[in-house]
């Protein structure tokens, strides 16, 4: 079995653990209607506005709905 030669010093160890254990985080923007952390150039996934315009009405529709069962 080939066995390393010599042990790594720690700061080669520290090296590697260090730029290793960076974590990325994607980018993120703020919603312009709730201001929710969100992909950019993607539809908010809270409350479906893009661009300060409503795209997508249907989680909002269900959340209504849902609110409005609740109450009656
Ligand atoms: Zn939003």
């Amino acid at each position: 079995m080939p066995n390393p030669k010599r042990k790594h010093t720690p700061h080669r160890r520290d090296c590697r653990r260090s730029a290793n254990s960076k974590l990325n985080i994607p980018n993120t923007g703020k919603c312009s209607n709730c201001g929710a952390a969100k992909m950019p150039h993607r539809v908010c996934p809270v409350c479906g506005f893009y661009n300060s315009k409503l795209i997508i009405a249907k989680k909002i529709k269900k959340v209504a709905q849902s609110n409005t069962e609740q109450e009656g």
